[in-house]
């Protein structure tokens, strides 16, 4: 039967201006890193964008590389586009990005101005999209000028293929200099996209501070530490279907130490005193910084995606919460 989205998907979201700009982003996003590859089954990846977007979750996240293989999360999402979401294309923000390993030879990878184009124009075309929403520079590149790749993304825009632009992975004094010179190309940077979770805080420090300067948006990847900071791993065991026991990814059991375990173990009860699992708390955690625009989540499943709608409703932390919450993590 037709795919008709839920009346009621804008209930329960909250939206946020990204940086000084005016486009608002959920506060929840879904990544397509994992779970909607060519390995993965496609009707999995159709019930969580369909769940996602029923929930008011309105911005997708992909990468050209996302699968495996490379390539295959973006053919999905232009499968779910197909059956059941292009007529809801106007109320979609899709990202993708280009900067890591896509094919062989000496355009497929990094920053130069032939392969961040054409990897977007192949991007579109597995999406089948005219545009997407924000294109990024997945990761810099030391090897081309800055002002090349910077004069890319800023085409991509004046070309029509994309609205915003954004970064992923840049330090803090790099982000600034890309900053100012797609504001002075009249394409000024959107957002940079960051890992940042309860267990990885770096950006606090420089990054945060520098995007706010710039009237930039920080979305956060990786808010659960890739399924760390939930219950998946508390019994001390690795699931068979958890992304740790999984043939690909980058979370292997030995980045399960006994000394994280006993922290999210910690970090757990004080989740429980409020009335929220860790997956929840740690997203509140996040999403309790003002220079966030979105926490970026991942899902395997349905019910991941409104656990995570779910921990909006929560009250805001007391700074008590938040004390405690930093002497376990900074002792
Ligand atoms: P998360 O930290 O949210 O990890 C997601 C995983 O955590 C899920 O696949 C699931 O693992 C587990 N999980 C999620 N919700 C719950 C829950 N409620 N209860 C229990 N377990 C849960 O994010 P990701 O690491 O997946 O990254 C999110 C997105 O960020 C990516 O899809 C991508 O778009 C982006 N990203 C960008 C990068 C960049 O360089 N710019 C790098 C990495 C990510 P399980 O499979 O075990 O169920």
């Amino acid at each position: 039967p037709q795919y008709l989205a839920n009346p009621q998907r804008y209930d329960a979201m909250g939206y946020r201006h990204c940086g000084r700009s005016g486009l608002k982003l959920p506060s929840v996003s879904l990544g397509l890193w994992h779970n909607f590859g060519g390995v993965d089954a496609l009707e999995t990846g159709r019930a969580l964008l369909r769940t996602a977007f029923d929930h008011g979750i309105t911005h997708f996240d992909l990468a050209n590389n996302y699968g495996p293989p490379p390539g295959s999360a973006e053919s999905t999402l232009g499968a779910v586009l197909r059956s059941d979401l292009a007529v809801y294309r106007d109320e979609l923000v899709i990202s993708t990005k280009a900067g890591y390993t896509m094919t062989q030879g000496p355009y497929g990878d990094w920053g130069s101005r032939k392969y961040l184009l054409s990897s977007l124009d192949q991007s579109l075309r597995r999406m089948g999209l005219d545009y997407v929403d924000i294109f990024y520079h997945h990761r810099p590149d030391p090897h081309t000028p800055l002002e090349e790749s910077m004069a890319a993304l800023a085409f991509a825009v004046t070309s029509g293929r994309a609205l915003y632009v954004g970064l992923s992975n840049y330090p803090a004094p790099l982000m600034s200099q890309a900053a100012a010179l797609l504001r002075e190309m009249g394409t000024p940077c959107l957002i940079h996209q960051s890992r940042y979770n309860m267990l990885e805080r770096t950006i606090e420090g420089e990054l945060l501070p520098a995007l706010q300067a710039q009237g930039m948006g920080c979305i956060a990847f990786s808010p659960l530490a890739q399924g760390v900071l939930t219950d998946r791993y508390l019994a001390g065991t690795i699931p068979p279907d958890s992304r740790a026991a999984g043939a690909v990814g980058f979370l292997r059991p030995e980045h399960l130490t006994a000394e994280k375990a006993r922290l999210v173990g910690r970090l757990n009860r004080l989740a429980l005193e409020c009335d929220q699992t860790l997956a929840q708390f740690a997203l509140r955690w996040v999403l309790r910084h003002p220079g966030m625009s979105s926490v970026l989540i991942g899902a395997s499943r349905p019910s991941q995606v409104l656990d995570a709608v779910k921990a909006l409703a929560a009250p805001a932390f007391t700074d008590a919460q938040l004390a405690e919450v930093d002497r376990l993590l900074m002792p």
